[in-house]
């Protein structure tokens, strides 16, 4: 007897429930005029599936919730800030933890302490924040993709690799210039693309080589992790955690956003091996973000992430994770929508640009897909095309994305798989009513990070 079942369940039943937004699609329609087509000004309960973000939008374990009553809120020497330092430090075997809010926050810390105007931090492709965080220092990025990484239709199983080429080139020419080398896993800016563990070892070889520092930007390590134990030869018999260990001990330190691959709501934290730098970096974090043992966080935070820290690699939640967005992507691609392949760790990626062949980048094919979509189904979903990353020309001209995508994030453990084929049923409707999508303009736009407050009209 063996029964081979195709289809992936939820590894969890459902003990708690929360109702979505039911909407008519004039109440949609009215929601549309009032945002101004702009889905990040919507009310929740305006909403039917959220797939905005996968960022602090998960479902929690009853393990959690009832650790959360043990939470310890003692201003120093907290208890659970200990079990959240051993749990941290059994995964990445760094000496030093340093709990902070979210994961912009350890980077703001980490960067404003190490870094001085005019270096240079190179990366795979810095998350926005990250970029943020480093220029805000007067220092430059810059992003060593692979070329297959930069073709969104391009199957290959290690996208968000880094071109280490190009990194020993920059490093041949400006040594000095370069405090530390980055490198984000997955790839969250290039659709959650996975970095293989030789490329990690590679990186590591090259900055060790040079006796430059190599952090980790490690959001999504556990997804990583299962990637790595999924496709890379050798390690089809390891545990999630024994992968996630050895990414980890090629690395000199990571930030972590806990809102993702920490199954929490809230968290965060820096860790790395050098005491050096933690010392100034604690000093740095208690004027923002509070004292070392709690950070930015409660106590009862610090249990929900000691315990979503161990859920993360459970390998059953992992297959079940990753195995999710194969096969939403799997159903709209079958049915002859363009998406960015093979699907990542978090995030279903439409290429709008392609899709909506009618409507040119600089009227926004990922924003109107993203409206019409909510118009019709209710689901949110973000645009990752021009409106989010055109490039302002000193003439005031634009430079396009390289891409017109429309991302549907999946929350962890939160929707089921009927949710997901009424996204796919959704998606496949307004492929095949395209024609009646049309373009958009700005009606409003502020100075930077235009997405979040922008005003749209549908073009006549
Ligand atoms: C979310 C994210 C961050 C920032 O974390 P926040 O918790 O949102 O501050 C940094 N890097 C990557 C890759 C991310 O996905």
């Amino acid at each position: 007897m063996s029964f081979e079942p195709k289809t992936t369940i939820e590894p969890f039943r459902i003990k708690s429930i929360e109702p979505v937004g039911m909407t008519t699609l004039e109440q949609r329609q009215a929601a549309l005029k009032r945002v101004g087509l702009n889905l990040f000004q919507l009310r929740s309960e305006e909403i039917l599936i959220d797939l905005l973000t996968d960022s602090g939008t998960g479902a929690m374990s009853a393990s959690q919730w009832s650790a959360m009553m043990l939470g310890d809120e003692s201003y120093a020497g907290s208890r659970s800030f200990f079990k959240f330092e051993a749990r941290v430090k059994k995964i990445t075997g760094f000496k030093y933890m340093l709990p902070t809010h979210q994961g912009r926050s350890a980077e703001h810390i980490l960067f404003s302490t190490i870094l001085t105007p005019g270096q240079i931090v190179p990366s795979n492709t810095h998350f926005d924040t990250t970029r943020a965080n480093i220029e805000m220092q007067g220092v430059e990025t810059c992003d060593f993709l692979i070329s297959e990484g930069k073709n969104p239709m391009l199957d290959y199983p290690f996208k968000g690799n880094m071109d280490t080429e190009k990194l020993e080139a920059l490093i041949e020419e400006k040594r000095d210039r370069i405090p530390i080398v980055m490198i984000t896993v997955t790839n969250n800016a290039g659709g959650g693309q996975p970095v293989s563990m030789a490329n990690i070892r590679e990186v590591s070889r090259i900055c060790h080589a040079n006796d430059i520092p190599f952090f980790i930007d490690a959001c999504r390590f556990a997804e990583n992790a299962m990637f790595i134990k999924l496709r890379e030869p050798g390690y089809a018999d390891r545990t999630p955690l024994q992968i996630a260990q050895e990414m980890f001990s090629y690395a000199d330190g990571c930030t972590m956003s806990a809102k993702k691959d920490g199954l929490s709501n809230i968290g965060g934290f820096l860790a790395l091996n050098s005491e050096a730098w933690s010392e100034r970096c604690r000093n740095k974090m208690i004027t923002i973000e509070g004292f070392p043992t709690y950070g930015g966080l409660a106590g009862y935070d610090m249990e929900a992430l000691a315990v979503g820290l161990e859920e993360v690699l459970d390998e059953h939640y992992l297959r079940y994770r990753l195995g999710t967005i194969e096969y939403l992507g799997m159903r709209i691609l079958e049915a002859g929508i363009p998406i960015v392949r093979p699907t990542g760790g978090h995030a279903v990626f439409i290429d709008a640009g392609a899709l909506l062949d009618h409507i040119p980048w600089h009227q926004y094919p990922g924003t109107a897909l993203s409206a019409y979509l909510y118009e019709i189904s209710g689901i949110r979903s973000g645009e990752m095309g021009s409106a989010v990353f055109a490039k302002k020309n000193a003439d005031g001209t634009l430079t396009p994305a390289p891409y017109e995508l429309m991302r549907l994030a999946i929350p962890r453990r939160m929707y089921t798989r009927s949710h997901l084929d009424y996204v796919a049923e959704a998606v496949i409707y307004a492929a095949r009513h395209k024609r009646e999508i049309r373009g958009v303009r700005f009606t409003y736009e502020a100075p930077v990070l235009r997405h979040f407050t922008a005003r749209f009209e549908w073009i006549d």
